[in-house]
């Protein structure tokens, strides 16, 4: 796509958006950015002129891939490159969603991945990972609000929701009509989970729901939200799926002031005496296990973020170090910004492998909780670096996100936070190679 064809796509989405009531003076001022980025730097094209084109794939990760999986993969890309990438920095500075995208979402046949049945997708995990992959590439908060929804929410009905509430919610959040949430994220407990405080008392027809959860994705626009609380009488967790739209005693904040995962909407969430009728209990969620089940296969698509995020990035980088000259050169002459790519491009690739690998044990039944974690632990670590170096590499234009580089050197922050931090899932993993629980440390005072 040229340049003018691209700020016609930036304008078309801004009339679209007007028709959908979701415009903002602000949004003017984006073609007008995108317009003046190409002027004063005419160096180096900006990410939303036009995506850089793939350049990471160095160890045939397609040579891997069913039809079917390369499929998904294209189509997703296509998607992202084509109507998210022009207009995605904008929401991301602004700290929006861009509620636009969603029927363009559901249209790629990626919702109700792993279900079958209920209209859903039914995408193989492999098909799943591809999809995650191409999302993050281009936008990180997309990739986790696709996450959160899929892999979390529906997931999570679909394993351990009654036959009714199948037919009434997989349908239409696998079309993105329906956004979906997944609250378990305490503000007393974060890796503690499973000490979690919400309170679920039963009266006649249903239950009253007590206490705050934080950190909660898509929880400020979401239509359905599967939800845990502590029984007051057994003490044990049960799991809820109930419509934030309607929900009496229900209020959600949103979280403000976040440095990554900008598009993201992280919500603070309160139940006050909410009743929740017995025909939306979880009948399969009566304990912390069955409540986080749907993490085990979500840690393996999380495990692929970290490579589309490092994708994107090499691809940005790989672009740049061929269009800015100094010194009479192209950057990408000299020496150590190609030590630096190359290092960045073999992280990439490790990180590929390492995915690739937890996503067939995954199909074949043989993944643990801990090679899970350990998958998602080492890639979201090895990003991180990925990121450092590509920023050092763009100079200062490894800080304004023009040049992609800058949003998701911010956005790979996160990943190494949620679904388990980083030294949680390393405890996971090492409790099933040494057999020893290491998340309790001892009381005990030393003399
Ligand atoms: C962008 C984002 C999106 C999120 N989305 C959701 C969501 O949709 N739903 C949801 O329920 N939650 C969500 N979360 C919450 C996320 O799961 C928690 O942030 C995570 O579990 C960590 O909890 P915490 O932030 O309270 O950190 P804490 O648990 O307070 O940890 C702080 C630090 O201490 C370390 N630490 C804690 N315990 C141990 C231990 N035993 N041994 C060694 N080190 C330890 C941690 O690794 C970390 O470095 C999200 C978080 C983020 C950042």
């Amino acid at each position: 796509m040229n340049a003018d064809r691209r700020i016609s796509v930036i304008q078309r989405h801004l009339r679209r958006e007007s028709a959908e009531d979701y415009a903002a003076p602000i949004h003017k001022l984006a073609v007008n950015a995108t317009k003046a980025t190409s002027e004063a730097f005419p160096q180096a094209t900006s990410a939303v002129i036009k995506f850089p084109e793939n350049k990471g794939d160095y160890f045939d990760l397609d040579g891997m891939l069913t039809p079917s999986a390369k499929a998904v993969r294209y189509r997703v890309r296509e998607f992202m490159e084509n109507e998210a990438a022009p207009i995605i920095n904008d929401y991301w500075e602004r700290a929006d969603f861009p509620q636009q995208l969603r029927a363009g979402l559901g249209k790629l046949g990626i919702g109700g991945a792993g279900i079958k049945g209920y209209g859903c997708s039914g995408l193989s995990v492999m098909e799943e990972a591809m999809a995650m992959m191409e999302l993050a590439r281009v936008d990180a908060s997309l990739a986790l609000a696709y996450l959160v929804h899929d892999s979390l929410c529906a997931h999570t009905i679909d394993k351990v929701g009654s036959e009714e509430q199948k037919q009434k919610y997989l349908p239409k959040l696998s079309t993105f009509e329906y956004m979906g949430c997944w609250a378990l994220t305490e503000p007393d407990w974060g890796s503690d989970a499973a000490s979690l405080a919400m309170t679920a008392t039963k009266v006649d027809g249903g239950w009253r729901l007590d206490g705050c959860k934080r950190w909660i994705g898509n929880s400020t626009f979401a239509d359905v939200c599967c939800i845990y609380a502590r029984g007051s009488e057994d003490g044990q967790v049960k799991g809820f799926v109930i419509e934030p739209k309607t929900q009496q005693g229900w209020t959600v904040e949103k979280m403000e002031n976040k440095v990554a995962m900008r598009i993201t909407q992280n919500g603070d969430i309160t139940l006050t005496n909410a009743f929740v009728p017995d025909s939306q209990r979880l009948p399969g969620a009566n304990s912390f296990a069955d409540a986080t089940g749907a993490l085990a296969t979500s840690r393996v698509i999380v495990a692929w973020q970290p490579v589309g995020i490092g994708m994107g990035i090499y691809d940005a980088c790989h672009r740049y170090l061929m269009e800015r000259r100094q010194f009479g050169a192209p950057l990408g002459a000299m020496q150590i910004q190609q030590e630096r790519l190359m290092r960045m491009l073999g992280t990439l690739q490790a990180m590929i492998g390492m995915a690739h690998r937890a996503t067939v044990l995954a199909e074949e039944g043989r993944l643990t909780p801990g090679k899970a974690s350990l998958a998602k632990a080492w890639n979201t670590s090895a990003g991180r670096q990925l990121a450092s170096l590509g920023r050092e590499l763009m100079g200062g234009n490894g800080i304004i996100h023009d040049f992609h580089v800058a949003k998701a050197f911010c956005d790979m922050e996160a990943v190494h936070t949620y679904e388990g931090t980083y030294d949680v899932n390393m405890l996971v993993a090492a409790r099933e190679m040494t057999g020893v629980a290491a998340f309790k440390p001892s009381a005990r005072k030393s003399k």
